[in-house]
């Protein structure tokens, strides 16, 4: 039997195919009218998919870089911040702080759930002192989507920043950096933007300027103020990784083509069919206030996740993401962002199937396939 691979996990996502031979073109140079031009194409894309003025700069790393800068560039060591810890990737910037030297004021939330923003209001109020707040828009390891609109405006009437990481949800989950008060940014290349690993972006407002002026943590290659002053002149500070570049010129005009309330709506009916999909096979959701990047849900106590996951890829061809520590062998997510059609996540609502099935879980053939087309249609004829 032959194998095809379909990749749904919530990150690497799927890449278009004629960016990927987009980005097999000859290498250019860099220090040329031609990347500079490039350059300045995909600068214009990224305020529009960002909905800032703010400036917003590239970086050639994973998205974990700009965490770290987001910590680097704003602060001191001996500073605090407030950190909410709802799932792996938000607990990622307390461990970055501390690495630092600087404090952190942690929200504990179940994972699944979002923060209260009157428990981060609460928290800026009892705590003056706290310079930067650090949360996610979509937290890919529950699925869960946290309030950033309500949080913008507690934090705006005080004197700290706020710090969004959008890595997976942005242009998956609406993000109105400036109309909701977002200081400061964070994205990656291999999620929403569809395009393969290497690439961060960051925006950042003028309040984190001013915080980034008194800063002394050291930095040299994610020295935010190099970027600045490189972006002045429609540039970067060190060899980007134009091949990327070239690629993400290619999926950030297909993003503004259609246009982001229909980005935002496509990936709001295809997360609706698919939580609907996992109703009809028995399978709870792992978060209450989803995000629609990407769906976790609990597997059936029957069901060994790593056994599912890995039986799912390597006899399937479909990749599914597991569990991460204390939810590892429970849950499994599904990533539905980025180059994503309905018949993309019928595939996998299709393999969830003969895996449940595979491991016995009980439940009627076909029934998860049949609500998913079911929902989609609905919704296409609500609209
Ligand atoms: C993927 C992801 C990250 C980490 O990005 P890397 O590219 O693996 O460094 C951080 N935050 C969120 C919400 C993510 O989904």
């Amino acid at each position: 039997m032959i194998t095809k691979n379909y990749l749904l996990s919530p990150g690497p996502s799927k890449v278009p195919e004629d960016v990927l031979l987009d980005m097999a073109q000859p290498i250019f140079h860099h220090r040329t009218p031609r990347y500079q031009e490039l350059f300045s194409e995909v600068t214009g894309y990224l305020h529009d998919i960002f909905r800032t003025r703010n400036d917003v700069y590239v970086f050639t790393s994973s998205g974990t870089g700009v965490m770290e800068t987001s910590v680097t560039a704003f602060l001191s060591s001996g500073d605090t911040i407030l950190t909410i810890d709802a799932g792996k990737f938000s607990q990622r910037f307390a461990d970055i702080a501390k690495a630092f030297g600087v404090e952190c004021i942690t929200i504990d939330v179940e994972w699944g759930d979002s923060v209260d923003p009157q428990v981060v209001a609460e928290q800026l109020r009892l705590n003056p002192k706290i310079k930067a707040v650090y949360t996610t828009l979509s937290e890919t390891s529950t699925g869960a989507l946290t309030d950033i609109e309500a949080l913008g405006a507690i934090v705006k009437e005080t004197d700290a920043i706020l710090v969004v990481d959008a890595i997976s949800g942005l242009a998956a989950d609406r993000l109105e950096s400036d109309a909701w008060h977002v200081d400061v940014v964070l994205c990656g290349s291999q999620k929403g933007f569809m395009l393969p690993p290497g690439l961060a972006f960051m925006s950042v407002s003028q309040k984190a300027w001013e915080l980034a002026e008194r800063s002394l943590l050291p930095g040299y290659y994610f020295d935010l103020r190099k970027y600045k002053k490189a972006l002045a002149d429609n540039d970067v500070p060190w060899t980007p990784a134009t091949s990327l570049i070239v690629g993400l010129r290619g999926v950030l005009s297909k993003i503004v083509a259609e246009g982001m309330e229909n980005v935002w709506d496509r990936h709001a009916r295809l997360a609706d069919a698919t939580r609907e999909a996992f109703k009809a096979l028995g399978l709870s959701q792992v978060s209450q206030a989803p995000s629609n990047a990407v769906t976790a849900a609990w597997l059936p106590e029957t069901v060994d996740g790593r056994s599912f996951i890995t039986y799912v890829r390597d006899y399937l061809g479909v990749t599914f993401a597991g569990g991460q520590a204390h939810l590892k062998g429970k849950i499994f997510r599904i990533g539905h962002m980025g180059y994503c059609t309905q018949f993309d996540v019928l595939t996998g609502i299709a393999a969830v199937e003969e895996g449940l099935k595979k491991f016995k879980h009980g439940f009627e053939y076909g029934s998860g396939v049949k609500r998913f087309q079911e929902a989609w249609l609905t919704d296409v004829d609500g609209r």
